[in-house]
């Protein structure tokens, strides 16, 4: 298959990309804007292959992309381009509307465009794949609950807003037009290459420097978090096996308070490079809390489970130590984003 990546430079895209050229036949044409969020970096391994190309280019440009569908006989999307952070979209919801909603709207009018002149065997085979976020569904109290993909809509922040948006307008599309589209909605992601303004990198790259590390308010909140490769493999059963109109949760089952979080990040540092100073829990911080901060997220990912055969590989322990040797072995990935060389940004203190 021709597969259309939008965001594939970002956190998630980017393993979308790597696990798609390593592992399957797919050509994968990579599309993105190449935002702060962006780093090239990430796709070393795939520069050069002969089934990846990069494209420079904005979602919002509907004539673009639908040269770019026609020009590559595009034959699956999967569209993961986004404004991703939730406090920069408290600080600025501006881009969050303009790149999730408007740019997934012209996304879907390129795709039903494109779809609409190919012949019946291949229209019945093209999809659509809108990945989206659990955060759609608002946040669930300290209990045994979670998100399945029948829990209503209700949204907190401006991200989640923006991706409910998105999501309504990949079902409508469906619904409406016919377009065969699928959407996952998925747990916190971490791993390796993660921009370190999320919660998990913040936390590994402070705490080897010896700097505070934030956590709003109590460090209470609670998060699902799910390991970005096994993410990247649910992605492509969804893609190629999901049935156009459903959504499909995708979740590892690793509920863990943030405060519980920057603990085991600490731990792990403490074993692999000990500090001199001493355990690095002692760097923990409460800060503030984030305005309107859900409090629990949780999935139940058995549709994909059962339907599509899918099981993380990863617990949060396997996880988060590979994870943290990756930061440690990879310095020449984050130093210039940390040190502020990298597209003049420079990181607050928890942004
Ligand atoms: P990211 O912020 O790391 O990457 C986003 C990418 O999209 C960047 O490469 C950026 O340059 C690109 N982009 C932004 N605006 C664009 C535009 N207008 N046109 C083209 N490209 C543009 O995000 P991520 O964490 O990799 O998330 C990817 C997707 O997965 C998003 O849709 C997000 O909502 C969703 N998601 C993320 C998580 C998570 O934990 N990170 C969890 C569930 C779902």
């Amino acid at each position: 298959m021709n597969i259309l990546v939008t965001g594939g430079v970002g956190f998630i895209g980017s393993a979308l990309v790597r696990h798609l050229v390593a592992n399957t036949q797919h050509r994968v044409v990579n599309l993105d804007k190449l935002t702060y969020a962006a780093n090239p970096a990430s796709l070393a391994t795939v520069e050069g292959h002969p089934r990846y190309r990069f494209v420079e280019g904005d979602i919002c440009e509907r004539a673009q992309l639908i040269s770019l569908l026609a020009e590559e006989d595009v034959d699956w999307v999967m569209h993961l381009a986004a404004e991703s952070h939730v406090d920069r979209s408290i600080d600025g919801p501006g881009d969050f509307v303009r790149t999730n909603i408007n740019g997934t709207f012209e996304l879907l009018e390129a795709a039903r465009a494109h779809w609409s002149r190919l012949p019946a065997a291949r229209a019945a085979t093209f999809r659509v794949h809108h990945v989206s976020t659990d955060e759609v569904y608002g946040d669930l109290p300290l209990d045994g609950s979670r998100f399945t993909e029948e829990t209503p809509y209700a949204p907190s922040s401006p991200y989640s807003a923006s991706k409910a948006a998105s999501d309504h307008l990949a079902r409508a599309w469906h619904r409406t037009y016919g377009l065969p589209v699928v959407v996952s909605n998925c747990s916190n992601n971490y791993g390796p290459r993660h921009f370190p303004e999320k919660l998990i990198p913040l936390t590994i790259l402070n705490a080897l420097h010896g700097e505070p590390l934030p956590v709003y308010g109590r460090g209470e909140n609670v998060r699902d978090w799910l390991y970005v490769d096994d993410h990247a493999r649910a992605l492509e059963l969804v893609v190629s096996r999901g049935e156009p109109g459903r959504t499909y949760n995708v979740g590892g089952g690793n509920e863990r308070t943030n405060l519980a979080v920057v603990e085991a990040i600490c731990d792990v540092l403490d074993r692999l490079v000990p500090s001199p100073d001493g355990p690095r829990r002692r760097l923990i911080t409460f800060v503030s809390d984030r305005p309107g901060h859900d409090l629990r997220y949780a999935i139940d990912a058995s549709r994909l489970e059962t339907e599509l055969g899918w099981l993380a590989r990863e617990t949060f322990e396997t996880g988060i130590e590979k994870t943290v040797r990756w930061y440690l072995d990879n310095e020449a990935w984050w130093r210039p984003i940390r040190e502020g060389r990298y597209r003049g940004e420079r990181l607050g203190q928890l942004t």
